[in-house]
């Protein structure tokens, strides 16, 4: 079996032809294969940035690459390699630490090591839910059972959870973290090999189980069936268990009642977008590396314009910090006026439609009208899907801007291929080379995009 290191190698071979130049210099050229262990692939890079960057844009391409290379399932993380363990949390670990051979670091590495208690800003928004969750990571088991936590999206949930996950870990406790998606993917394969039990064994002895956005399982009825019987089992011992969700339990309504009750059975906490001087509290913290001499000054301007959600801060941070740090110019109050307004300009969705069109050698009056015929509806579906990823358009904008289509067939056209997108690798490819073009043509402002 190669190792890490070589499989990377030759990932790396593979995505160098694959993404454009520029992009494979600033975010690639100084990464490397870790590990790769119970399925999980971990490669480190030099910053923070570069973390992001890649988990944002790259990632199905990189997971595809190497499920390629390695001719089996994996997942991917990226992590920031300081050459050093991560930062310990809360109170000082009951063990002394492990000594850092291989397998306790790749188990550390599962857990985001920016995502801990100490890097999460509290405030009155999300201070329930952190006090919680630091509650049941110092107390697993014995105090809110399951907890709950729920938002929007980009509030810090995955954070919350991996804090726990450090907290526990570091305490000598097994803490398993898995997102409902990763969970539905693995029972889907537990089913069709016939090892539904091996799956199932997976989780009965971990201390702590840690899973992310649950309202992934909602329409997934022999899933969240197979997710009942684990949280009962886990339950029955004493296990913590921490889920989180785009709504409370109540509002998930194909639920069943029993499944319900059980979700509610402990606490139920949500956390609020951030009121705008927590908003500029999150960004003093992430905000060490920028180069600028009026920081507080930039930072009020995000704060003011980038209201809806953390994530999105962080993008607005983590692009301005790369367009100068690239550039080599400071940011100032006017240029990030410049460089943040108008992110979903009608330029950019002309700019988007007229590369999907060119992609598939169709006119954008043929992608924008009525024709029906197969290559063009696939086209409309792929612009439909890249303008709510990378602008994050309404349904009804997308409506407005292909014709004046109706909400419900502009969702359908973004279902498909959201659906399709993880097991369709022709039609991941072919809209990473769409996407590819469009950040060409836009050049590092798409740093910021998702597309
Ligand atoms: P969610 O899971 O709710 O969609 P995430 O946990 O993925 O959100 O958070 C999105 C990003 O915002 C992450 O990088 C996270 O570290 C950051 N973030 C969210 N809330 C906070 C906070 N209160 N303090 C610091 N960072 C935060
Ligand atoms: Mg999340």
């Amino acid at each position: 079996m190669e190792s890490a290191k070589e499989i990377w190698k030759t990932a790396l071979d593979k995505l160098q032809i694959q993404v454009s130049k520029a992009n494979y210099t600033t975010w690639l050229s100084n990464s490397q294969g870790i590990s790769c262990q119970d399925d999980i692939f971990v490669v480190s890079v030099p910053s923070i940035f570069a973390a992001e960057w890649l988990s944002k844009r790259l990632y199905p391409l990189v997971r595809k690459t190497l499920v390629d290379i390695m001719g089996k399932d994996i997942d991917v993380q990226f992590v920031v390699d300081h050459h050093e363990q991560p930062r310990q949390v809360g109170a000082t670990p009951l063990a002394s630490q492990t000594d850092g051979g291989t397998s306790s670091r790749a188990t550390q590495y599962r857990f985001n090591p920016r995502y801990t208690f100490d890097n999460f800003v509290v405030s009155d928004s999300n201070r329930l839910a952190y006090a919680a969750a630091v509650e049941v990571a110092e107390n697993p088991g014995s105090s809110y059972n399951p907890l709950f936590i729920h938002s929007s999206t980009g509030q810090g949930k995955t954070h919350l959870l991996h804090a726990i996950g450090h907290l526990t870990t570091n305490n000598g406790l097994q803490a398993t973290y898995i997102t409902a998606e990763q969970f539905a993917n693995e029972f889907v394969l537990a089913v069709r090999e016939n090892q539904v039990d091996k799956f199932r064994s997976k989780f009965r002895n971990i201390h702590v189980l840690l899973f992310d956005d649950v309202h992934f399982l909602i329409d997934k009825k022999q899933t969240l069936q197979c997710f009942f019987h684990t949280f009962n089992e886990l339950y029955n011992n004493n296990r913590q268990i921490v889920i989180t969700a785009d709504c409370a339990p109540k509002d998930m309504q194909p639920l069943s009642s029993k499944l319900k009750s059980r979700l509610e059975g402990g606490l139920v906490v949500d956390i609020q977008p951030p009121d705008f001087e927590t908003r500029l509290n999150i960004l003093r913290a992430k905000a060490e590396t920028m180069m600028t001499s009026e920081l507080e000054g930039v930072l009020h301007i995000i704060a003011e314009k980038v209201c809806e959600n953390v994530r999105q801060l962080e993008g607005a941070l983590v692009y301005l910090t790369a367009q100068a740090k690239l550039s080599g110019t400071k940011v100032t109050p006017e240029t990030i006026n410049k460089l943040l307004t108008g992110t979903s300009s009608r330029q950019d969705i002309k700019l988007l439609l007229q590369t999907v069109a060119d992609h598939f050698r169709i006119s954008t009056e043929e992608l924008i009208n009525k024709k029906r015929d197969r290559k063009t509806t696939l086209a409309r579906h792929i612009a439909i899907y890249l303008m709510r990823e990378g602008y994050n358009c309404s349904l009804s904008e997308i409506g407005k801007e292909l014709g004046g289509r109706n909400h419900a067939t502009i969702l359908h056209g973004y279902e498909k291929i959201a659906s399709e997108l993880s097991t369709n690798p022709n039609l991941s490819n072919q809209i990473e080379e769409i996407k590819e073009k469009i950040n060409s043509l836009k050049g590092y402002r798409t740093v910021y995009q998702t597309v």
